[in-house]
């Protein structure tokens, strides 16, 4: 059977793999987030032990994966990486966990999409480092129980509500990450064009992180796309003008939505007056999935107040009116 583990080289995101920082202090933001990790790592170093298991949620490319590589490397354990869709069958799992050297961190990312025969036999291995498997079938079936080393599960999900509560509740180090202040983009770009000998003005980093939409993996790619450029239509170096003219000509707009941001806030206004109106009809009205409107699109227009979450549906805030330029209609019934 193939490797169900996923390498991280092989990753789609791996144009910047390099730019990954590799240790707890060079990760730039999440402060409450690191300050804790860095305890938790340092107390299960001095006892000798697995680390407690941690749950990574929030909208991709904040660092989910990149905190859970730092964690392995400061334990000082292997990391291994998989994927809840890619866990197809229980013994993929099992393979994983009974390869497993005595406190390595196991990252399973999209933990929201295991499936739950999977998750079954997740439950006695997080709990007591045992893997109880069936093997035959019919009434030659019989289970037998595997002892596992201590293990470290990370666990990453863009959907903390998708969680089941037995799978939710069985980890002991929950941590939300939050989209990136500007500064903190600023530093990560700054930082980025180091490494890529890219040649960076503070005005051309500071453009770019403004228009990164709190994403690091967002910054990151606006980064190598205004270098090109600047290599191209320009002496080399990342001035505010060169992002400036290179991000309009992207599509990221001056507070950094992108297309889709503003096709959803477009339909809003311009076909449902401002809303409310219910996911599904913004899904089949835009022909975007759900999931990748409440994972992808609406987790930063919420951060921005560019709308809200009523009982009856999205709503338009007065921010997204201004924005969108166009005047807010008066509706007294709202
Ligand atoms: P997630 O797993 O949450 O989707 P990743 O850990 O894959 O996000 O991060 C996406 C990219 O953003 C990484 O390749 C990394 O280079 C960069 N990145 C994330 N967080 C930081 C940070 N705090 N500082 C610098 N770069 C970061």
């Amino acid at each position: 059977t193939p490797d169900p583990t996923v390498r991280p080289e092989s990753l789609p995101e791996d144009a910047d793999r390099a730019l990954r920082p590799r240790s707890l202090d060079e990760f730039i933001g999440q402060r409450a987030a690191r300050a804790n990790l860095a305890i938790f790592i340092e107390s299960a170093r001095r006892r000798g032990e697995a680390m407690d298991h941690t749950l990574f949620y929030g909208p991709p490319g904040l660092g989910k994966t990149t905190l859970a590589q730092i964690m392995a490397r400061e334990l000082g354990v292997n990391f291994r990486m998989t994927s809840g869709p890619v866990l197809a069958k229980a013994g993929d799992l099992a393979a994983i966990l009974t390869n497993l050297d005595a406190r390595d961190v196991l990252f399973i990312d999209e933990i929201h999409r295991l499936s739950p025969v999977v998750e079954e036999i997740l439950y006695p291995a997080l709990e007591d480092f045992q893997l109880d498997l069936v093997i035959g079938e019919g009434p030659a079936a019989r289970t037998v129980r595997i002892e596992l080393q201590p293990f470290t599960l990370v666990g990453a999900t863009t959907r903390l509500g998708l969680l089941t509560t037995p799978l939710r509740d069985r980890f002991g180090i929950p941590t939300r990450l939050e989209f990136y202040e500007v500064d903190e983009l600023e530093a990560i770009v700054t930082r980025a064009a180091r490494l890529m000998k890219a040649d960076a003005t503070p005005e051309g980093a500071r453009e770019i992180a403004r228009r990164a939409r709190g994403t690091p993996r967002i910054a990151g790619r606006l980064l190598r796309r205004v270098a090109d450029f600047a290599l191209v239509e320009g002496d080399g170096r990342v001035t505010r003008e060169i992002a400036d003219g290179a991000l309009g000509r992207l599509g990221v707009d001056t507070i950094g939505l992108d297309g889709a941001d503003r096709r959803y806030l477009g339909l809003i206004a311009e076909n449902y007056g401002g809303g409310p109106v219910g996911i599904e009809t913004i899904a089949a009205a835009l022909s975007e999935s759900r999931d990748a409107i409440e994972e992808v699109i609406e987790p930063y227009l919420l951060q921005q107040g560019l709308i809200a979450r009523t009982p009856r549906g999205r709503v338009l805030a007065a921010k997204a009116w201004t924005h969108l330029g166009l005047a807010a209609p008066r509706a007294p019934d709202r």
